[in-house]
């Protein structure tokens, strides 16, 4: 499945706000939203971030969603029409279902500093979900779903040193830092979805 490749810092750019797609960095004064607040390219300095026709609003919005997942357009799209074929408010259901995606998960539960970083622990078969390994970022997580590292990646620095962290995963993710492990409680609920994305504006530009 397509995933989206490129310097991530220009993403951001592009978008003219801050998607948190480098960890640590993204906090610190070396972010290059900081250092260079305008649209990558040449004409990027003297333009604005330009959001001017309704649709040109969505299709941001779209890339933006797509950028902060890190999801190609097909996959994207896919999840969309699996969406919209339930019952409920489409837009939620839509960003439910990219909330439940493996790497998200691990990345929410604090196990990863980006979405990035935790798509190569779980491609790198690092993690077991429910006492089997997983290497797929796209697995999608059900309630009850227990998540941790293999034996021998326990013994990892990047799964020692979660115990000094603090937990700061949503409702629906149980972390269990001392283990490691987290356990997926809940679905996720209207408040613990990705709040800087406009759903509705996504499904209006996909159901034209
Ligand atoms: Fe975006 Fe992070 Fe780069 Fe800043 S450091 S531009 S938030 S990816």
């Amino acid at each position: 499945m397509g995933r989206i490749i490129g310097p991530a810092c220009k993403q951001c750019r592009r978008e003219g706000e801050k998607l948190f797609l480098k960890g640590a960095r993204c906090e610190s004064p070396k972010c290059a939203l900081v250092r260079k607040n305008y649209a990558p390219g040449m004409h990027g300095s003297k333009g604005s971030f330009g959001q001017k026709s309704e649709y040109s609003k969505q299709l941001r919005e779209k890339q933006k969603a797509k950028r902060i997942f890190g999801i190609g357009e097909k996959q994207f799209r896919n999840y969309y029409n699996t969406a919209s074929t339930k019952t409920g408010v489409t837009g939620e259901i839509f960003l439910g279902i990219l909330e439940l995606r493996m790497d998200n998960a691990v990345y929410r539960a604090g196990f990863a500093s980006s979405r990035k970083q935790a798509r190569e622990i779980v491609t790198h078969g690092l993690l077991k979900v429910n006492g089997k390994r997983v290497k797929t970022p796209s697995y999608s997580l059900k309630v009850g779903a227990v998540i941790e590292p293999t034996p021998r990646a326990k013994q990892s620095v990047l799964f020692t040193e979660l115990s000094k962290k603090k937990d700061s995963s949503p409702n629906w993710i149980k972390v269990d830092l001392k283990a490691p492990s987290f356990e997926i409680v809940n679905l996720p609920d209207k408040k613990d979805l990705q709040q800087n994305i406009d759903a509705q504006m996504i499904v209006e530009l996909y159901s034209k």
